[in-house]
């Protein structure tokens, strides 16, 4: 019979060592005040179950349009781009992997990111088998523009606004990164709708930058799975080259039609994360917690006992007393720069007021 251990010898060896990516919780059962994975509070625009319905039935029966064109017209026709200009995928995170696969093993030193950003990214480029150029930020959270600039990667990954620390950065900054760096720069706008400003301009005008988006985050279609890279027609083709035949479904491309066509719903439904986000930023501040200025629906928050005490134990324990109470937040304890922090996602205001209640129990609490 043939052994663990000898079906491990028969995968590639840096598969044997690959770590996955791990989610955030999905709890199972209901009582969770969910603010871990920011998702939108707010169900999607109605439009987009009545899509689905139509195509329930008869039609599930035949293959999706393998290259999900009228997607990717309405994606075009929403930021002024052409069709061939388009591509979508099974989420962002599908897209940012049709990147990876096509770029890792260019001309240039493997694929960069700044640190910390999302942390899929370095997954995505071990599946590769890629090299990675990790350039770090400091607590200040300012672009290393040079640093960047200088990884020398085939491509660079760039979560802006940043995750997990919802920072946003100018678009004039991101015009000289894309003067400066010679490889592949996808800027990975997943939380650019609740952002001041965006880079999808810089698509039309820069022949190697790549703009990410995503139907998860604003739209409220996490569970749906769309997400969109926009860049010059040669690098959509490369994309499409690696790409599964049939990699966004047929429910998935009626829903994201129908959502990128509701530009009004989604306008409402940004305008009061970002009621609730000012009110939540202002009540962490006035608590004493130092708080990165959001740009997402997510805020970065560092925890602080009444005795003035911050740090990775107080962080943690503060998740922990949060987590007994049944309010779910993310803890990123492996990086210096984030594991004094709790990230939290922006609820509705009946959330945000559960997650102040549990925070006025936390016992080290002022
Ligand atoms: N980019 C960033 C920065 C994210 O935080 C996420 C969500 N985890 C994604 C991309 C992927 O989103 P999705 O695959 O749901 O589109």
């Amino acid at each position: 019979m043939t052994q663990p251990s000898e079906i491990n010898l028969l995968a590639a060896p840096h598969v044997r060592s690959l770590h996955a990516y791990t989610p955030g919780l999905q709890p199972k059962e209901s009582g969770w005040v969910k603010l871990n994975t920011n998702e939108n509070p707010y169900p999607p625009s109605p439009r987009v179950a009545e899509a689905i319905t139509r195509e329930l039935g008869g039609a599930l029966r035949l293959y999706p349009d393998p290259l999900s064109s009228a997607v990717r017209r309405a994606f075009a026709q929403l930021h002024g781009l052409a069709e061939n200009q388009v591509i979508v995928g099974n989420g962002s995170d599908d897209v940012l992997n049709l990147l990876v696969r096509a770029f890792a093993g260019g001309a240039g030193r493997g694929v960069a990111y700044a640190m910390p950003s999302y942390s899929l990214y370095p997954v995505l480029v071990a599946i590769e088998n890629g090299a990675t150029v990790e350039v770090p930020f400091t607590r200040e959270m300012t672009l290393p523009v040079e640093a960047l600039a200088r990884s020398e990667a085939s491509l660079l990954l760039l979560t802006s606004p940043n995750a997990p620390t919802g920072v946003g950065f100018r678009t004039a900054e991101l015009e000289k990164l894309a003067q400066a760096f010679r490889g592949i720069l996808v800027i990975d706008e997943a939380y650019a709708d609740f952002a001041e400003e965006n880079a999808m301009a810089l698509v039309s005008r820069y022949p190697r930058v790549v703009v990410t988006r995503t139907l998860s985050k604003s739209h409220g279609l996490a569970g749906l799975r769309v997400g969109f890279a926009a860049g010059r027609p040669e690098v959509i083709d490369l994309l499409d080259r690696v790409r599964d035949s049939y990699n966004v479904n047929r429910l998935s491309q009626a829903g994201a039609i129908a959502a990128l066509g509701d530009t009004g719903y989604l306008a409402d439904v940004v305008a009061r994360i970002k009621r609730t986000r000012a009110a939540a930023e202002a009540g962490f501040r006035a608590r004493g917690w130092f708080t990165y200025p959001s740009q997402t629906n997510f805020l970065f928050t560092e925890p602080r006992t009444a005795d003035g005490r911050t740090g990775p134990d107080v962080a943690k324990a503060c998740y922990e007393h949060l987590l007994a109470q049944k309010v779910l937040v993310r803890y990123f304890g492996s990086h210096a720069l984030t594991r004094n922090f709790l990230r939290i996602t922006v609820g509705t205001n009946a959330e945000m007021e559960a997650l102040s209640r549990a925070i006025e129990s936390w016992p080290l609490t002022a």
